[in-house]
């Protein structure tokens, strides 16, 4: 089953332009949707779960018109949003619980199995008896998932899942994303490439509600062998190195800048050619860079 969203376009009564003429087809597994801040990914993926309308297009899962079934969407919907709010002060078994009746899982002892088998599934059942309030960052997020999982959803959207979390949270956290995603689509909006690249066989980038790119991580990398050159420079450098090319991404190493730049030939110099890696596509797309040479 895909999902497969049309011409979708929404600009809000301030005149912002979040989603313009957006058509992406989204199939089973990990999909990626990265873009800066204020890119246009919680609208799409709030539209996506039938929270807000958009001002035209069309959002297919299968055979549901996500639009105008939004009841048959929301059976099949997994949604952890990118605030999930102030949790009452109950345990995660109980939470887990409430949700699932809300949720219309009314057989009390299916339900019972059910919430034991997604605390498992997520690793907090030695914690299902502690308040959902006092988990860690990573906890919660896990949490979030177990609650996304309740009624075996075929869609499930993560926002910005990742955001706050410390390194050994965040990879337990792809590791459950990966698992989930076997038979599922599973969309994880992020503006954290390395969320990206290390999880999502599939993506798109997106930025002022324009598609960017769609398509696998690995052909976007591809497409741009070649022309990534990379140098370590001194601080004074960097004004010289801005005016004389494009530069890609910068980042310090030891207190230097080590940088990217585009060029189509050897540009001397000092640097030296490497393989592209995902964040020089992200970049060179959202500055619009393709073309530099
Ligand atoms: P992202 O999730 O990629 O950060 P958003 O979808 O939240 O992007 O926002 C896209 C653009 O739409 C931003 O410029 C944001 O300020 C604007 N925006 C988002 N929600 C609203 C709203 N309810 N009213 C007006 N503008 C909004």
């Amino acid at each position: 089953m895909n999902l497969s969203i049309t011409n979708l376009s929404k600009t809000y009564s301030n005149g912002v332009q979040a989603l313009d003429n957006i058509s992406l087809e989204i199939p089973t597994g990990l999909f990626g949707l990265l873009g800066p801040n204020g890119a246009g990914k919680s609208t799409l993926m709030r539209t996506i779960a039938t929270l807000q309308e958009p001002d035209q297009g069309s959002i297919y899962l299968g055979d549901i018109d996500v639009i105008n079934e939004k009841h048959e969407l929301r059976k099949t919907l997994g949604y952890l949003p990118q605030e999930f709010g102030v949790y009452p002060k109950s345990s995660a078994q109980d939470l887990l619980n409430h949700l699932a009746i809300l949720k219309g899982v009314i057989n009390s002892k299916e339900r019972k199995a059910m919430v034991e088998s997604l605390l498992h599934r997520v690793n907090l059942y030695e914690f299902r008896k502690n308040r959902v309030n006092d988990f860690s960052g990573g906890m919660k997020q896990r949490f979030g998932i177990a609650q996304a999982l309740i009624g075996n959803p075929n869609l499930i959207i993560v926002d910005e899942p990742t955001a706050g979390l410390d390194p050994g949270e965040r990879n337990r956290f792809y590791n459950l994303l990966s698992e989930i995603s076997e038979n599922v689509i599973v969309i994880l909006s992020t503006h954290i490439v390395q969320d990206v690249s290390q999880l999502c066989a599939n993506m798109a980038i997106i930025n002022r509600g324009k598609l960017l790119y769609a398509g696998r991580p690995t052909t976007a990398m591809d497409a741009l062998t070649g022309r990534v050159w990379e140098k370590l420079i001194d601080k004074s450098e960097l004004t010289m190195i801005e005016n004389e090319h494009h530069i890609i991404s910068s980042r310090l190493v030891s207190g230097n800048p080590l940088i990217h730049i585009i060029h189509d030939e050897n540009p001397g110099n000092g640097f030296k050619q490497v393989p592209a890696d995902l964040e020089d596509v992200f970049f060179t797309k959202v500055m619009g860079l393709e073309t530099a040479a």
